[in-house]
């Protein structure tokens, strides 16, 4: 979003960039994130910044229900509505747009948008440090198998603009406060259960585990990804207990497709090997009912 952001503003327009809830503090150094709205936090600007626009952007998302209390704003809204997305089933409430599953992150559709108005020249350090952002980090550092020659060759492009790839990897990977450090270990003893009957992984989290370590909503961020790095296990997942609900995160390697899982079990989707979810019902019962569809499906 804000990638496209610094682009628009470039092209001279007035752009309001608005996230519907916080964002994670190791992704508070992005090039205009002091300027970002936050639904969450600014519910009256960011319904004000919504009813004043003359086109609405909606990226990385392809359903309303995705933005929290935005759902119903977006909805109402008349003004055209632009999508730029990449997840699979996009609702058809869209005027215009791109929805590319095949591609690795709205970052790289935002460089590709760019360069479909033959604007590649405007593509500044701030531009390059948001995509290559977004890029990393939903392609697992270049690891999932939607890394193409395409990803390569963007990051390619960015590099010869001078885009200073290390920083970026220290500021998202290396800037752990030393309480989450010890969260992480925490989570891996404690809380971690590994199923090998099934190739499968959980963690759950209660609200008094994250509370322990005082752990704020970034950083649960990247923890299910650590049972995926045990031999043998193919299908992670995260039960994280929220005030209002209770969140699922699922990932998977290889060909156990996790949306599917998500859409039909969770009332989710999102990605072939990456998907979430949520339900009303209680931490604990959630638990219990992930753990009887593990044994009822078996994934391999
Ligand atoms: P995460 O586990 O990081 O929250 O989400 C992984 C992927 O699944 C992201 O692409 C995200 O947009 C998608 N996702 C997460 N939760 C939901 C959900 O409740 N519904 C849908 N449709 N997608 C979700």
């Amino acid at each position: 979003m804000l990638g496209l952001y610094h682009y628009l503003t470039k092209k001279g327009h007035k752009v309001t960039p608005v996230s519907p809830g916080d964002i994670p503090d190791f992704l508070g150094w992005i090039p205009g994130t002091a300027i970002m709205l936050n639904n969450e936090a600014q519910p009256a600007e960011s319904l004000e910044a919504l009813k004043n626009a003359d086109l609405i952007f909606c990226l990385d998302f392809n359903d309303y229900s995705r933005t929290k209390h935005l759902e119903q704003p977006l909805a109402d809204a008349t003004q055209p509505k632009i999508l730029i997305d990449h997840h699979l089933f996009p609702k058809p409430v869209w005027d215009y747009g791109m929805s590319i599953p095949e591609k690795s992150s709205t970052c790289e559709m935002v460089y590709d948008f760019i360069n479909l108005f033959g604007d590649n020249a405007l593509i500044d350090l701030d531009i390059a440090a948001c995509l290559y952002t977004g890029v990393m980090t939903d392609t697992g550092s270049f690891k999932f198998p939607i890394t193409t020659a395409s990803v390569h060759s963007m990051i390619a492009d960015l590099k010869h603009r001078g885009l200073d790839h290390t920083r970026i990897h220290e500021q998202i990977y290396d800037s752990w406060s030393e309480i989450r450090m010890r969260f992480l270990g925490y989570v891996l003893i404690e809380k971690m259960e590994i199923f090998h009957k099934y190739n499968a992984g959980l963690i759950s989290l209660s609200r008094k585990d994250q509370n322990l370590f005082k752990a704020q909503s970034g950083d649960t961020e990247g923890l299910v990804n650590y049972p995926l790095s045990i031999s043998g296990i193919s299908f992670a997942t995260l039960i994280t207990e929220r005030s209002d609900e209770v969140k699922l995160s699922f990932r998977s390697k290889g060909d156990f497709d996790v949306s599917l899982f998500a859409r039909n079990y969770f009332d989710g989707g999102g990605h072939f090997n990456a998907s979430g979810g949520r339900t009303k019902t209680s931490f604990i019962d959630t638990i219990a009912y992930f753990k009887k569809i593990l044994s009822d499906i078996h994934p391999r």
